[in-house]
């Protein structure tokens, strides 16, 4: 990629961050299922809440092609890291893109320093794919709204001061996506209960350890009506602001792909030129050979698209095919090269002595998360026969 010198160091910077401060200690966090709290801190030192906020906010007003390839870094380290920045950098960019200027001036300045943490949530525990299917209400009640339901797998659920949240405004809007408004919901950081808002322990998975998913039940929860993002302008414009923010998601979980394929590739070459098997490196067999081949190919492959992607939506235009794509693509390339990347290990693959066992555990995250690669499919084939329709 052609990069300026500023991009260059933004991206050296985290790199060195990442080999020295991350992926020594991501492996350890992740088997003890535990927040990186000291990385984060970090994280913040170096600006990087506030990368993509424009420096009129506070923010390093980095452009998405950074952002991608900044993600791409943390995630080569540890998906986890970048899943604490991910929601924050979606709801931020919401903000700066929807908010009202008073909401920009209110709320920007404190994201981009860390002060305030946000979270994105749309799914429920009914509906995850079929977005217009959410139920969760937002009643207005004088010069506030109430908000009542059940939001499902919110990262950083827990932790975060600020829920960008999806609501509907209008049950009787047909289609109902038109009846769907954005919140900018704040609440007790670290609180699992107050007044309105329970956020049970966090849900036990298989990988993506470290950063908390939460569900978000809201029961009478009451929130001015300065909430809703946009103000009056953004009553029923909910789900096209949060669907155009998955468009940025689908980038983001591209770039981690790449990270994370970079990551099962580099710990399989390492492995390859170490490992002895009938008095040679197995990197001299022609069939560990063919699997290095076509992970570096694969994951270059990956890499272009996710750029293509980045430079897309950055220019402002629509993004959906590009980052559709780019998702589809590089985390199925994730997924497969943490195989491929064990099977070079061998039974050490199998054992948490080695970092392939983490990555092969985090990858299949990226497959169904912000849009399943099913959907990514139909996506990329509907824009596809819209383009070239006879
Ligand atoms: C660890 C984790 C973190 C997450 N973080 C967040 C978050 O921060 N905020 C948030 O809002 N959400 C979050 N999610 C939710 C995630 O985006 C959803 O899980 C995902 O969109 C899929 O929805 P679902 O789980 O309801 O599956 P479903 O929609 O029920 O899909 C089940 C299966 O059916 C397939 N399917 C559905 N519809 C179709 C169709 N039309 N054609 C073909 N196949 C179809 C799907 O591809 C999938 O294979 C997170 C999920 C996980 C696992």
């Amino acid at each position: 990629m052609e990069l300026t010198s500023e991009q260059r160091d933004m991206i050296g910077l985290v790199r060195k961050f990442v080999d020295a401060e991350v992926a020594p200690q991501a492996s350890e966090l992740d088997h003890r299922d535990q927040f990186p709290t000291e990385m984060v801190e970090q994280l913040k030192q170096m600006g990087l809440f506030g990368l993509v906020i424009p420096e009129e906010y506070g923010g390093l007003g980095q452009d998405l092609v950074t952002y991608a390839l900044v993600i791409k870094e943390l995630s080569r380290g540890w998906i986890s890291l970048s899943g604490v920045v991910n929601t924050h950098f979606m709801a931020a960019w919401m903000i700066q893109q929807y908010g009202t200027e008073e909401q920009r001036r209110r709320l920007l300045p404190r994201m981009a320093t860390g002060e305030l943490r946000a979270a994105y949530s749309m799914t429920e525990p009914h509906a995850g794919s079929d977005v217009q299917a959410i139920t969760t209400r937002a009643r207005r009640d004088g010069a506030e709204y109430v908000i009542d339901g059940r939001k499902m797998w919110a990262t950083n659920g827990l932790r975060a001061d600020l829920v960008m949240l999806l609501a509907v405004t209008d049950p009787n809007a047909r289609p109902r996506h038109r009846g769907m408004t954005a919140f900018v919901v704040e609440k007790r950081a670290g609180a699992h209960e107050q007044p309105g808002l329970l956020v049970p322990p966090q849900l036990k998975k298989l990988g993506y350890k470290g950063v908390e998913s939460t569900e978000l039940v809201f029961d009478g929860f009451r929130t001015p009506a300065s909430s809703v993002l946009g103000g009056e302008t953004g009553l029923g414009q909910g789900f096209a602001y949060f669907m155009s923010a998955v468009e940025l998601g689908r980038v983001n979980v591209a770039a981690r792909a790449v990270g994370l394929a970079t990551a099962a590739f580099e710990a399989g070459v390492k492995y390859a030129q170490q490992r002895e098997a009938f008095g040679r490196p197995i990197s001299n067999h022609q069939l560990i050979q063919q699997k290095i081949a076509q992970m570096g190919t694969k994951i270059r492959a990956a890499e272009l698209l996710l750029e293509d992607a980045a430079r897309k939506k950055a220019s402002g235009g629509r993004a959906d095919l590009e980052a559709g794509m780019a998702k589809y693509f590089a985390t199925e390339t994730a997924h497969w090269c943490t195989v491929e990347s064990m099977r070079i290990h061998g039974g050490y693959g199998y054992s948490q002595e080695f970092v392939i066992e983490r990555l092969y555990r985090d990858a299949p995250l990226l497959i169904l998360g912000e849009g399943t690669n099913e959907i990514q499919q139909l996506l990329i084939a509907r824009r596809l026969l819209e383009r070239d329709a006879i």
